[in-house]
């Protein structure tokens, strides 16, 4: 029964996935999500719903447009595949809760954020600051994550989390954003790392965001190192930050109050 439920899940959100390459296509070229219906990108043949299977057509069709045989880039599978582990990920993990639902969300937000801005080093307002009212809204109805509000009354607690969080992430990378414009005259990385930063914290609370962040700079710095060292990425290209933080924000909506609780326990004796 339960791998069943687990399974539906994985299915539902691999068919979110395809809604999510929609909004990944379309968003950054300001284009609509309802029309025109999906097609193919090369011989614009408008796709049937059996070329629509969340990973299956992928499959079946052997990355190719069945109309054209033109190749299908890798990311939409990977995309459908990230989106439909989630969700059974989340489900695993807490059960049907609110903090199912809204870790599921905000995971799917976050694959968005973090793909656009792998493709096209940009980190969308469009899609920023929406997030960023809904979860103000969601921070009220939600339990906080992490232990210093629980003694607040509704809704303080969670306002008080997620707005502390959201001023703590946006400060967090606003100083290094400001440093590198005055030592180094150019931005070490875009504005929109910083709202992005502000975003995070809104949705993990304080004082998760500094778990996701400090583990995306880590996480981040560890992966750029590694391609300077292979030569695949040169000094003067740049490596998106977003990408990471979005990985290290889902773990932290994941697993940030379990290693939260583990830290704390080892000081106290
Ligand atoms: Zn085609």
């Amino acid at each position: 029964m339960e791998a069943a439920l687990l399974l539906i899940f994985a299915l539902f959100g691999a068919a979110v996935g395809s809604f999510l390459n929609v909004c990944i296509d379309r968003l950054p070229a300001g284009r609509s999500l309802l029309f025109p219906p999906s097609h193919c990108d090369v011989c614009q043949h408008p796709l049937a719903p059996r070329d629509l299977i969340p990973i299956f057509s992928y499959l079946w069709l052997r990355r190719r447009c069945r109309y054209c045989q033109a190749l299908i880039p890798w990311r939409p599978l990977w995309v459908e595949i990230a989106s439909g582990g989630l969700l059974a990920l989340t489900y695993w993990h807490f059960g049907l809760s609110t903090q199912f639902a809204t870790t599921a969300l905000y995971g799917w937000l976050f694959i968005v954020i973090g793909v656009i801005d792998l493709e096209h080093q940009l980190i969308l307002n469009k899609i920023v600051f929406p997030a960023a009212a809904f979860a103000l809204v969601t921070s009220i109805m939600v339990p906080p994550s992490g232990i210093l509000y629980f003694s607040l009354p509704w809704p303080w607690a969670g306002l008080v989390s997620g707005v502390m969080g959201a001023a703590t992430g946006f400060i967090f990378l606003l100083i290094p954003f400001i440093l590198s414009l005055i030592v180094y005259r150019q931005e070490g990385m875009g504005f929109g790392d910083v709202k992005m930063a502000g975003l995070i914290g809104l949705v993990t609370g304080f004082p998760l965001v500094l778990l996701a962040l400090l583990s995306g700079a880590i996480l981040g710095g560890l992966v750029a190192s590694v391609l300077l060292l292979l030569r695949v990425k040169s000094r003067k290209e740049a490596i998106p930050f977003g990408p990471f933080l979005s990985l290290t924000t889902i773990a932290t909506l994941l697993w940030g109050n379990d290693f939260l609780s583990w830290y704390l326990g080892l000081f106290q004796f």
